[in-house]
């Protein structure tokens, strides 16, 4: 899908903003890895429909809570599985190469991602703030038992750990669980520090803790931007609304600014 023209007038506005000095954070979901060829959650293209109920009866933010990982973790693995194979073998996309790419030209920019892909780390970002956590990280539910897998080809339906033989479970948050406490003390610090321009890229932000650092930088005056093809809660809040694809329109604006091909 080609930039139109105003795709095109709108990275060239957001681009006219950005200074090397400045300090960047970029808010990210489903959407951006959605050009790595992952399913987003929830609407076109989308893993699971709203409202369907798994084929275990329940919801799938039931099949995916806490609360069953607990009472009946086979329930929670299968959809686990499910999400691991829909993602395995992706790798970044150029919306994720330009944002760790431009780490090395601004005072600081920090990603707070709702994906659990691992795709930012591999694309070389390092400032990230992955609130839900990685897939790939394994936990014991009882002991503290940790190990870093590269897919769960091999693992069974329900992984167990090696060392005391509980359940194990990946670390992520899952539905009804708080958040992990030293990530959002990471993301308040930073938030402190304070940002000049903040992006939301290809993320629905149905958590309040995702549209809050927006809504937040608008009511400040920081000028906000979104990349999303489709109009979300945030569309109507921020200064500029770019209605592309998350790889393409960072590609331009990574051309924009580096004055590369593709500068007007
Ligand atoms: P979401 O599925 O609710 O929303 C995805 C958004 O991306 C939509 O607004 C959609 O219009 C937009 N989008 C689709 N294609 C796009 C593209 N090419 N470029 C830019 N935007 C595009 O996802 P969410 O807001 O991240 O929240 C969903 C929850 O599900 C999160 O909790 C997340 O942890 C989890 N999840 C993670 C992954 C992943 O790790 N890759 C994938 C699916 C869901
Ligand atoms: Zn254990």
């Amino acid at each position: 899908m080609a930039l139109t023209a105003a795709d095109e007038r709108m990275i060239d506005e957001v681009r006219s903003l950005l200074r090397p000095e400045q300090r960047l954070l970029f808010i990210t979901g489903a959407g951006l890895s959605a050009d790595s060829g992952l399913p987003t959650y929830r609407g076109t293209g989308g893993l699971y429909d709203a409202g369907r109920p798994t084929r275990h009866g329940v919801s799938i933010e039931e099949a995916l809570s806490g609360w069953m990982l607990e009472s009946e973790p086979e329930v929670t693995w299968e959809y686990l599985h499910e999400i691991e194979r829909a993602a395995r073998g992706a790798k970044p996309n150029r919306g994720h190469e330009v944002i760790a790419a431009l780490e090395g030209h601004f005072r600081s920019v920090w990603t707070l991602t709702q994906n659990i892909d691992g795709l930012h780390r591999q694309a070389g970002s390092r400032h990230i703030i992955d609130i839900h956590g990685d897939l790939r990280a394994i936990l014991c539910t009882r002991c503290d038992y940790r190990a870093e897998v590269a897919d769960y080809a091999h693992l069974p339906p329900l992984p167990r750990c090696p060392s005391c033989g509980a359940a194990a479970r990946p670390d992520v948050v899952l539905f009804g669980e708080v958040l992990p406490t030293r990530k959002l003390a990471t993301l308040y610090r930073e938030l402190d520090a304070g940002f000049d321009v903040v992006l939301a890229v290809g993320t629905s932000a149905v958590f309040p803790y995702i549209a809050e650092p927006v809504l937040w930088a608008r009511s400040a005056g920081i000028p906000t931007v979104e990349i999303n093809p489709s109009r979300t809660r945030l569309s109507d809040a921020v200064d500029f609304r770019i209605a592309a694809g998350a790889a393409e329109a960072l590609d331009r604006l990574w051309h924009a600014y580096r004055g590369g091909p593709g500068t007007p």
